[in-house]
């Protein structure tokens, strides 16, 4: 089956791409390199044996996508995770997101509907729920995003529904991803984010080579087990892998819409993180406490039981792997 990534080289869409195609099935990507590099193409090609179709076009571009879809009319199923992802910059340029974030699916819907291509799989994302007192989300939690970003994915989920409400034969899957790290074990894919890294392993890996003197963990006074801030990271390859979850889903029936958390469940602190990290790659992370990041919550982590039980998804890495490969692939692509 061919399978159109959007976004497929950028650091969740290409470790996809390349369980795409060791499904069995054929990957063609569009990716307009606004934040990965060409080069990831020939890392897919080099772990899989298989070079993905490639389109350098921008999936705002309508006539970019008529264009893909006429060349490959017997596209099975879109899997859109093109987009901007930046919080604080979303706060900035709020116009740049929606219309990137937002006009990239509309388009979508539209050209998909003219070749009658009826699956859609939409990179959402945890930071659509509302605040909650309560731990693990479950899918059916009070919604609510605290920023522009996290609005486009709210807004994306909303447009998809409506429109798979007034078209019942077409084929939804939300996935709403919580904190992905690490990298593909061949440590030729990764996280590989332009200038001072936002997130927290990238920070950290990037402290443990040397190119930032030491990590600023943002408060140690949260109600959480050693007061600092609590989050459901899973390894990137298991992400990938629920895609392929979902993609098996869609083959076996009519799916309507459905959403479901992709995490493993289990929570882990900022400390839990740079002790696993100095213990598995050396103690090569040092940090200093500093005052809470705004808009930063204590604790955010997943029931995955319904991805579980519907999908058979089940997350197979520890905390160990996803550090050591977070820091091989920081190692082996040091700028
Ligand atoms: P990324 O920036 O590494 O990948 C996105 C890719 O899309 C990049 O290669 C970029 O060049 C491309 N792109 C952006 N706009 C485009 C456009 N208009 N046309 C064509 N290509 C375009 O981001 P990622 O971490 O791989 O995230 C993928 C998706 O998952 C995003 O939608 C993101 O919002 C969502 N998500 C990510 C996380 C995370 O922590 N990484 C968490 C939740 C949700
Ligand atoms: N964090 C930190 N220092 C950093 C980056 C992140 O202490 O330099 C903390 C942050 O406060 C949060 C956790 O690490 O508790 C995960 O942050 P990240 O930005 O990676 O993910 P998100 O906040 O989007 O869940």
């Amino acid at each position: 089956m061919k399978i159109l990534l959007t976004g497929g080289l950028g650091y969740i869409g290409s470790h996809t791409a390349v369980e795409v195609i060791n499904s069995g099935n054929e990957a063609i990507i569009i990716d307009n390199l606004s934040n990965s590099k060409i080069e990831v193409l020939d890392k897919i090609e080099k772990i899989t044996g298989r070079r993905p179709k490639f389109y350098q076009d921008d999936v705002c571009d309508i006539s970019a996508l008529k264009k893909l879809f006429a060349e490959n009319p017997d596209i099975f199923a879109v899997i859109h995770f093109a987009g901007f992802k930046a919080v604080g910059e979303s706060c900035k340029e709020p116009l740049k997101y929606y219309k990137n974030n937002l006009l990239s699916t509309l388009n979508l819907l539209e050209v998909m509907e003219s070749y009658q291509c009826k699956n859609f799989i939409f990179s959402s994302s945890a930071t659509v729920y509302a605040v909650s007192e309560i731990m693990p989300l479950e899918e059916d939690f009070p919604l609510g995003a605290s920023n522009p970003y996290g609005r486009t994915k709210l807004f994306n989920e909303e447009i998809l529904k409506d429109y798979q409400s007034a078209h019942p034969d077409f084929n939804v899957i939300l996935l709403r991803y919580f904190n992905p790290i690490g990298a593909h074990e061949s440590g030729l894919l990764g996280e590989d984010p332009n200038g001072i890294p936002n997130n927290l392993m990238p920070y950290i890996c990037k402290v443990a080579t040397g190119e930032l003197d030491h990590l600023n963990i943002f408060g140690n006074d949260y109600k959480t087990k050693d007061g600092t801030g609590v989050r459901d990271y899973i390894h990137i390859m298991d992400l990938a892998n629920g895609h392929i979850k979902a993609l098996e889903k869609m083959t076996k029936e009519n799916v309507g819409l459905k959403i479901y958390n992709l995490g493993t469940g289990t929570g882990y602190s900022v400390l839990d993180i740079v002790n696993t990290f100095n213990k598995v790659n050396g103690n090569l992370v040092k940090y200093e406490f500093t005052s809470r990041r705004p808009g930063d919550i204590a604790e955010c982590y997943a029931s995955p039981s319904k991805a579980e039980k519907e999908l058979g998804f089940k997350t197979t890495k520890s905390l160990e792997d996803m550090c050591k490969s977070s820091y091989q692939y920081q190692k082996q692509n040091k700028k």
